[in-house]
């Protein structure tokens, strides 16, 4: 029963999403415990929290506290986005809309010629008016994107490892934007959710503290603990689900499927691929943990997930990354004769 509501979806129903509309990536399973289910329990907690806090305090002042946990929200989003913005070296940043940007890269990764070209086709092909900026740098681990103007679409960055540059195909690279820019297209960069997700910390912070100062000091700490575990619980799903709407994104936009496989299952971990069974029992808690708390849908999901759209929809992908400009994934062979 728990594993059903809070488990992750299984990907069955959802092998051959060509020829849906982007917006919809999601089955309706998918969307109810993705978003509705993740809101339904913040926006609760919340509301007890905030009650909580208004006890022994006015309305007014459990208003004004959570106004202001808000206001320090926002500003912690605004300096997070402006020292990342410090970061952006020009050497490694590049706007690959210019000529002279393009000519840079080119000359810096020249195995990887053909990006700024697939970088606009992938951007029209993901309805954003124009490429986002690219800078080379290790910021992520693999890659991301931000918005620069916190949340107008307007102004979107990607960040992308030198590893992946160095060491992965232009066709997985093409796959890791697509991906990126399905955040940036579904209005996963936004920062408002950023901004109210910090004010409900907040509130789980105010109500531990009011329960504390009205004596009860081991309530307070377990409460605010409980709070904060279940409303990052809650962020976790709803985090995974972006992710599998940006993997089928990817999918769509790109073209590439087979190497992304490929790619997420070399950091498949030895326990994910199939360890010995005591040992899975052993770490089941971690399976758990993983599931329940981490951003992303583990590689074992999401490598399963691309074989099968592979072999499901070979015919469009291949179509797809030859108008993206990237080689077949499978060359044509001829019988010698
Ligand atoms: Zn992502």
């Amino acid at each position: 029963m728990l594993k059903a509501i809070f488990g992750f979806s299984s990907n069955t129903d959802f092998y051959n999403p060509v020829g849906k509309p982007v917006h919809d990536l999601l089955s309706t399973k998918e969307k109810i415990k993705g978003r509705v289910l993740p809101l339904l329990g913040q926006v609760s907690l919340f509301a007890l929290s905030v009650g909580m806090s208004a006890m022994g305090a006015s309305l007014e002042e459990a208003a004004l506290s959570v106004g202001i946990l808000g206001g320090l929200a926002a500003y912690m989003r605004h300096s997070q986005l402006s020292n990342y913005k410090k970061k952006l070296d020009n050497e490694n940043l590049y706007d690959l809309s210019t000529p002279q940007d393009a000519a840079r890269f080119h000359e810096k990764y020249p195995e990887h010629k053909g990006l700024p070209a697939q970088l606009h086709l992938i951007a029209a092909e993901a309805g954003l008016d124009k490429p986002p900026l690219l800078h080379v740098g290790e910021n992520t681990d693999y890659a991301a994107i931000l918005d620069l103007d916190f949340g107008k679409k307007k102004n979107l960055l990607i960040e992308i490892n030198p590893k992946i540059l160095k060491e992965e195909s232009p066709a997985l690279v093409a796959h890791l934007l697509a991906h990126e820019m399905g955040h940036g297209r579904l209005g996963h960069t936004n920062s408002l959710p950023a901004v109210v997700s910090g004010t409900a910390i907040g509130a789980h912070i105010s109500a531990g503290v009011q329960m504390a100062v009205s004596g009860n000091y081991l309530g307070g700490i377990f409460y605010t603990v409980a709070a904060l575990t279940a409303h990052k619980m809650a962020g976790a799903k709803s985090q995974q689900y972006k992710e599998r709407e940006c993997d089928r994104h990817a999918l769509l936009v790109s073209g590439v499927g087979r190497e992304a496989a490929d790619f997420f299952e070399k950091g498949t971990t030895q326990l994910e691929k199939g360890a010995p069974l005591p040992l899975r029992i052993a770490f089941g808690a971690i399976d758990t943990y993983q599931s329940l708390m981490a951003a992303h849908p583990s590689h074992e999901k999401r490598t399963q997930y691309f074989r099968d759209f592979t072999d499901a929809n070979h015919a469009y992908l291949e179509k797809t990354r030859i108008k993206n400009g990237l080689v077949p994934s499978k060359p044509h062979r001829f019988k010698m004769v």
